[in-house]
């Protein structure tokens, strides 16, 4: 446990929750899950599987049904050979990837990933007793992910290519294009790519998403999915997850699985699985609301002074570059975000839990009213402060 240690961001977090059980007036942007309600369709369907006494364990892996539809809907879309029997319903897409690194990490082996990333990732990595290989991405092109470079960080200890995108917290993708050079090199080294896909759905301008089910036919060795009805449906506290991939790993999942959480709950699977046949009208109206408010902040954030943020390709976050906003006894994103806390009333999250200590996260899913009293409040606040400086 002396590996991963307590995040420094969790005092912040803290102080918010603090504050706002005082009945603080905060303008909460630090959170990572959509603010729209679970679709009523998903709700009805628990219920009634409630109702109907659905409340015993499952067999492990899941529901046959919601491995079944899960895997028929990345057939569907992008031609992926995987049946129910290559998938695993997780709780939630965070057990589905400490799953996975349990079955592939150990002493002496190394998993190359893209930075800045979400905190769990490398954490699981290192719990499993594997070593994170952190691969910087950059602002300047929008946090893209390059083969070129996830490649050159592969040593002879290397076992997989972890990457996310849409990312959390960049919003960074990885192209079509570069999607297919890091499989195919992948698969040349005999390496696996894991793709934590939890917010595919959540990609902007209507670009297409590079997902590796669309090359799990050509390359089924070497790919692995990892994804997850939180973000998509508004699912978060339901914790169903799901993992895609090779035989061999997903009987080391299902392993892992048995030992640790045997399966999913019950009912919440119902409610998964009427989320994936009837709830996509919602998706698509939720993903319309996002874009506006991605519209909405990032233009605004670059209007304040000391901040520069790239728009995000995906998911619900802004990520600015925030050293312009940094100042005597803010020099740090956790300095910065607690002086954003206690002088705006905003909070955030600072960049150094994800590895970036130049930048602050905003989550963006929330109105574009609190949007916009975030926006006001934190210019203010460095307008203020830098009038007294
Ligand atoms: N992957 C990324 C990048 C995330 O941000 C999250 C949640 O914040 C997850 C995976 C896991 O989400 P869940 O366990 O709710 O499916």
């Amino acid at each position: 446990m002396s590996r991963v240690g307590e995040s420094a961001t969790l005092k912040v977090a803290r102080r918010a929750l603090a504050l706002k059980r005082q009945g603080v007036d905060l303008v909460d942007l630090g959170a990572g899950e959509p603010d729209f309600p679970t679709p009523q369709v998903a709700v009805e369907a628990a219920c009634a599987a409630l109702r109907d006494g659905f409340t015993k364990y499952t067999a492990g892996s899941g529901t046959p049904e919601l491995r079944g539809a899960v895997a028929e809907q990345f057939r569907a879309r992008f031609g992926s050979p995987w049946s129910a029997a290559e998938t695993v319903i997780s709780v939630g897409g965070k057990a589905g990837l400490f799953e996975i690194a349990m079955a592939i990490a150990e002493p002496g082996v190394e998993i190359v990933l893209p930075s800045p990333c979400w905190v769990s990732l490398p954490a699981q990595i290192e719990l499993a007793g594997g070593t994170p290989v952190l691969v910087p991405t950059s602002p300047d092109d929008g946090f893209a992910l390059h083969a070129d470079a996830l490649l050159a960080a592969t040593t002879e200890r290397t076992r997989a290519i972890l990457i996310n995108s849409p990312s959390n917290p960049t919003g960074g993708l990885i192209s079509p294009p570069e999607l297919r050079a890091l499989v195919e090199g992948a698969a040349a080294r005999g390496l696996l790519v894991i793709a934590d896909e939890t917010y595919a759905r959540l990609v902007y301008d209507g670009a297409r998403i590079a997902t590796v089910a669309a090359l799990a036919a050509e390359f089924p060795d070497s790919v692995a999915l990892a994804g997850s009805f939180s973000k998509t449906y508004a699912m978060t506290g339901w914790r169903v997850g799901y993992v895609l991939g090779p035989p061999e790993l997903i009987a080391a999942v299902e392993n892992v699985q048995s030992h640790v959480t045997s399966n999913p709950t019950s009912f919440a699977m119902i409610g998964a699985l009427a989320a994936l046949e009837h709830a996509e009208p919602e998706v698509e109206r939720m993903l319309a609301i996002y874009q506006e408010r991605r519209d909405f902040l990032v233009p605004r954030l670059n209007a304040i002074p000391g901040l520069t943020c790239a728009p995000p390709g995906g998911a619900f976050y802004a990520f600015p570059r925030a050293t312009g906003a940094f100042a005597p006894g803010r020099s740090t994103s956790v300095e910065l975000a607690e002086f954003l806390l206690e002088e705006a009333r905003v909070a955030v999250v600072p960049g150094s839990a994800f590895g970036a200590d130049d930048h602050i996260r905003l989550s963006f899913a929330t109105s574009l009213e609190e949007l916009g009293r975030g926006i006001e409040r934190i210019s203010a606040a460095l307008a203020r402060s830098n009038a007294i400086a």
